[in-house]
């Protein structure tokens, strides 16, 4: 059985990056940058005021001097007769500097008196902001990169309405199970709800896809096949349950049928011993187990860093954090262990409960706690490496 990160550089050897194309910036929001952004000009592209006050030059800016007023300009509406020696300009923050103006006393430092002011207090800060100072044309934001806010703005800022980014991915989910009924169905003998298509949909949707969920497929070759093509042109089809060795686990042979090599079958976690993962031309599975919490776990480590790396971002696992323990957990066996815990302000505390099959315990939960194999399960206050769950 291989580990996890064996799984995962598996997994990330089969991807090839989706194409790029062109979004308006309002929908630019989380999208993998698939081209670098070049400043198209200066920023600010004049020097501006940063202040409410008056624009004066550096030669005159002494306390007590007293100077005559020779205009007004404010941000929008800037003026271009040269400030003279011995005059200021009424300038509003915002404002080009007028020629011959190299600094601003703030208004609050001043008295006016009609045309004229004093100035009372003359500080070291220039209140100028200098062309250029927050970035230079041909200045760069790299791509790769998942858009911030902050990168939007930046974005809009370097004078661009539409930015290239990476294609999301198209993502079909195909639900397993003779058992399975969806929401809001009422129960006949033996039957459960088809609860993980949701929750992987969720996660999907907290990353900008917005997945197709497929009808369930009973336990049969002939619908296993029909699921598979149903999901058509899918990037990624993502599978739930029957990925075991059971008689009705028939996932694997049906993909193997279908024409997709599994890159692997079986990984060394848990929960999520049974996942899979496999490719057929441009198209790629992930078989992920049916047990709710397995399948939740398993798209975290496993399904998110999937389709960030198809959208040409850094391949790399679910980002980890260290905290300490709030107490100590059971000791592991040879499987790296995902334990459901709560992020406390004494340190990360595994809830007792870790049964797979619990989604209220998930619900719960702020963190999986990333226990390595043979771990003897720590002391209180040691660190451990944690991932923070979505929405947390
Ligand atoms: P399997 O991997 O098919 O053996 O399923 C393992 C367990 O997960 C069984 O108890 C299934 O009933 C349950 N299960 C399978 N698929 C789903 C699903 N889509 N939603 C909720 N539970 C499921
Ligand atoms: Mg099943």
């Amino acid at each position: 059985m291989i580990s996890v990160n064996e799984a995962l550089a598996a997994l990330f050897a089969q991807v090839t990056p989706l194409p790029a194309e062109a979004v308006d910036l309002s929908r630019a929001a989380g999208r993998a940058l698939a081209v670098d952004v070049v400043a198209a000009h200066d920023q600010p592209p004049f020097a501006a005021s940063a202040m409410d006050g008056y624009a004066l030059r550096e030669a005159d800016a002494r306390p007590g001097a007293v100077l005559d007023l020779a205009g007004h300009v404010a941000a929008g509406h800037p003026g271009d007769a040269p400030v003279a020696p011995g005059t200021a300009v009424r300038i509003l923050t915002g404002a080009p500097l007028p020629p011959g103006a190299d600094r601003v006393i703030m208004q609050e430092d001043v008295t006016r008196d009609g045309g004229r002011i004093t100035l009372n207090l003359v500080g070291p800060n220039s209140h100028v902001r200098a062309r250029g100072c927050d970035f230079a044309r041909g200045a760069r934001l790299a791509a790769p990169r998942r858009l911030r806010p902050a990168d939007v703005a930046l974005i809009a800022a370097m004078n661009h309405a539409r930015v290239r980014v990476a294609r999301l991915p198209d993502v079909a989910i195909l639900s397993t199970g003779d058992e399975l009924v969806v929401p809001g169905s009422p129960l006949g003998p033996g039957q459960i709800v088809a609860s993980n298509a949701f929750g992987l949909a969720a996660m999907l949707a907290a990353e900008g896809i917005r997945a197709r969920i497929l009808p369930i497929a009973a336990d049969t070759m002939a619908a296993h096949h029909q699921g598979l093509a149903l999901a058509g042109a899918a990037d990624l089809i993502v599978t739930i349950g029957g990925a075991s060795v059971g008689d009705h686990d028939l996932v694997a042979k049906a993909a193997g049928e279908a024409g997709f090599d599994l890159a692997f079958h079986k990984v060394a976690m848990r929960p999520g011993k049974p996942v899979m993962a496999g490719r057929r031309g441009g198209q790629l599975m992930l078989g992920l187990p049916g047990n709710p919490v397995s399948a939740m776990v398993c798209a975290t480590v496993f399904m998110i860093p999937l389709v960030r790396a198809l959208q040409g971002l850094p391949p790399g696992p679910a980002p980890r954090e260290t905290h300490p323990l709030a107490a100590p957990l059971p000791p592991n066996g040879p499987r790296e262990h995902y334990l459901r815990a709560r992020l406390d302000p004494d340190g990360v505390r595994g809830f007792a409960r870790q049964d797979s099959s619990l989604l209220t315990v998930l619900a719960e939960a702020d963190v999986l706690i990333v226990q390595p194999p043979g771990h003897d399960g720590g002391a209180a206050g040691d660190p451990i490496e944690v991932i923070r769950l979505q929405g947390a």
